[in-house]
């Protein structure tokens, strides 16, 4: 994200960072980068100030770029959301982005979403003191559809300090949530992916930041920072390229 003033570039928007608006004019620059020859292989450029629902558009870009049936690809926190990791799984990539700690009830002190297991089976909750919370009616939120569930058991619970401090304890369930629990198994096994994420992405755009000067984007409009970017990420891939093959290598590649 690149500072931008809405006075002098129209397209500029305010940008999110870490969920919540800074005062910060720019664009949003979203890109991914293959972990095992560390390129950009994919880039986009959108004055669409949060990341929350980038990630499946810049994951099918990647999968087509890399020409793979199949594709992984790994998100921070700010990229968590339901609808986007069911279209990555639509689109056969598996998406690893761990779930933020926005639970209202987990920042109390109190039991979190994860403390609930739930049986597909029966369609229920068990919680905590091990009790059944089960379905009681679906609702639309936001536009997402959602089911609510909870225990009749809750009034005369002994743990009920430690889980709610109203009547009884609401549990919700998007429709995207199966989706977010295969995702949360996915991590569960294979924790140092969000290890490798960090030494995989930042790198290029620090780069890239750095020939900058840290500096705003030469242009203005969308169209035009979305060129200059793609001349940014160019210059980068074909330096990359370089120190790994040589630039003779190179030649014959883009010759073949
Ligand atoms: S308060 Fe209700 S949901 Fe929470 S642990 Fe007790 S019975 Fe279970």
């Amino acid at each position: 994200m690149m500072r931008r003033n809405t006075q002098t570039d129209p397209d500029a928007r305010s940008m999110q960072s870490n969920g919540t608006i800074k005062g910060l004019i720019g664009y949003n620059v979203q890109s991914a980068v293959d972990t095992k020859h560390h390129l950009i292989v994919a880039h986009d450029v959108t004055n669409n100030g949060s990341d929350r629902s980038q990630l499946s558009k810049i994951s099918r870009m990647s999968k087509e770029a890399m020409h793979v049936d199949k594709l992984s690809v790994v998100a921070d926190r700010g990229y968590y959301k339901g609808k986007e990791i069911q279209s990555c799984d639509d689109a056969g990539i598996s998406a690893y982005v761990c779930r933020p700690q926005t639970s209202g009830s987990q920042a109390t002190g109190l039991y979190g979403k994860r403390d609930f297991i739930y049986v597909p089976n029966e369609d229920l909750y068990i919680c905590p003191a091990g009790e059944k919370a089960i379905y009681r009616y679906t609702t639309t939120e936001k536009g997402l559809s959602v089911k609510k569930y909870w225990s009749s058991a809750c009034v005369r619970c002994l743990i009920k300090s430690d889980c709610t401090t109203g009547v009884n304890r609401r549990i919700t369930r998007t429709e995207y949530e199966p989706a977010l629990e295969v995702m949360a198994t996915r991590l569960d096994e294979k924790p140092e992916v969000m290890a490798i994420r960090k030494s995989t992405v930042e790198h290029p755009f620090g780069t890239i930041k750095m020939w900058m000067g840290s500096t705003h984007f030469l242009m203005k409009r969308l169209s035009c920072v979305s060129a200059e970017m793609s001349l940014h990420v160019l210059a980068y891939n074909l330096t990359r390229v370089m120190n790994m093959i040589g630039s003779k290598q190179l030649i014959k590649a883009i010759q073949a």
